[in-house]
C-alpha cells in the first residue's frame, strides 16, 4: 500500500538517509528502532512531505507522491492528487502540537471541518468516539494546558484518527512524557494495533516495539541495518549494530 524505495535525504551535504527502502501491506505496524541521529525522524518527516526527498520514490496505492530522476529533486504529484495522499496519513509527534486556545473537542473537530469541510453535527458522533476510546471524553471541555502531557498526546491521538487516516506514523509518542504516562499512551497505541490500523512507530520503547510491531526496523547511519519480525530481532540479531544497540537500551 505504501511503497518508499531508495529514499536519500541530506542536510547541508551530510546524507542523513542512504537509499532507504520500506514497503507497507495494510494493517502491519512497524517499529522502527536505532540510535540517535540515524534518521528515523528525518524518515517518517519525508513519507510525510515534511521533507523534500533528495532521491528515490514515495508511492501509495500505486500513485507517486514524491519521485525523483536520478539525484536530481523530487518532482511530485500534482499539488490536489498529493493532498489527498496525504490526508490519508496521520502524524504524532513527540510534542503534541494542540492548539492552544481552543478546547480538547475542538481541537478534534477543527482539521474535519478546515480541511475537509464536514459539517460539526456529522463530526461530532466520531470526535466522541475518538474521546471516549482515548478516555477523555470528560475532559471535552477543557483546553489543552490544563491536561498532563499523557492526556494531551491521546488528543493529539484522536486528532489525527479524527481524520480517518490509512496509516498512523508516530514519531517517539512518548519521550516527552514522564515515565508514569507513557503507559496510558502505549496501552491507546496498542489498541490501535489490535484493531489493525496501519503504522510505523519511532519509538525507544522497546518492549513496546517487541509487544505491537509485526516488524522491526533497526536504522543507524541512514541505513537499515537489519529488519525482520519483533523475535528476530529483539531475539536473535544478526548484525552485532544491532547488538550493541539493544544491550545498550537495557
Ligand atoms: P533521535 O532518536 O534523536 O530522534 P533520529 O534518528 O530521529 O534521532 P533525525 O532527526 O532523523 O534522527 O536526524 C538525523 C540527522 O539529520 C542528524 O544528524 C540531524 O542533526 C540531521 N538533521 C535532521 N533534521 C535536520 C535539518 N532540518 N537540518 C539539518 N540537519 C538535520
Ligand atoms: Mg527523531
Amino acid at each position: 500500500f505504501i511503497e518508499m524505495k531508495h529514499i536519500e535525504k541530506s542536510f547541508d551535504g551530510t546524507p542523513v538517509l542512504k537509499a532507504v527502502s520500506l514497503a507497507m501491506e495494510k494493517g502491519e505496524v512497524v517499529a522502527m528502532i536505532g540510535p540517535s541521529g540515524s534518521g528515523k525522524s528525518t524518515f517518517l518527516r519525508c513519507l510525510g512531505q515534511l521533507e523534500i526527498i533528495d532521491g528515490g520514490s514515495i508511492c501509495v496505492d500505486g500513485t507517486y507522491l514524491a519521485k525523483s530522476e536520478g539525484t536530481a529533486k523530487a518532482v511530485y504529484a500534482d499539488k490536489a492528487t498529493q493532498q489527498q495522499l496525504l490526508l490519508r496519513m496521520g502524524m504524532v509527534f513527540q510534542q503534541f502540537n494542540l492548539f492552544p486556545h481552543m478546547t480538547v473537542l475542538d481541537n478534534i473537530l477543527i482539521a474535519p471541518k478546515m480541511v475537509k469541510g464536514m459539517k460539526e453535527a456529522d463530526i461530532l458522533p466520531t470526535a466522541e468516539r475518538l474521546l471516549k476510546k482515548v478516555g477523555l471524553w470528560d475532559k471535552r471541555d477543557v483546553y489543552p494546558s490544563r491536561l498532563s502531557g499523557g492526556q494531551k498526546q491521546r488528543v493529539a491521538i484522536a486528532r489525527a484518527l479524527a481524520m480517518n487516516p490509512d496509516i498512523m506514523l508516530f514519531d517517539e509518542p512518548t519521550s516527552a512524557l514522564d515515565p508514569e504516562l507513557t503507559g496510558e499512551v502505549l496501552r491507546t497505541i496498542k489498541q490501535l494495533a489490535e484493531e489493525h490500523m496501519t503504522m510505523i512507530i519511532v519509538t525507544h520503547e522497546m518492549a513496546f516495539a517487541r509487544e505491537v510491531a509485526d516488524r522491526v526496523i533497526f536504522m543507524a547511519d541512514g541505513i537499515i541495518q537489519e529488519e525482520g519480525t519483533a523475535d528476530e530481532v529483539f531475539g536473535a540479531p544478526k548484525s552485532p549494530r544491532t547488538k550493541a544497540f539493544l544491550d545498550s537500551m537495557l
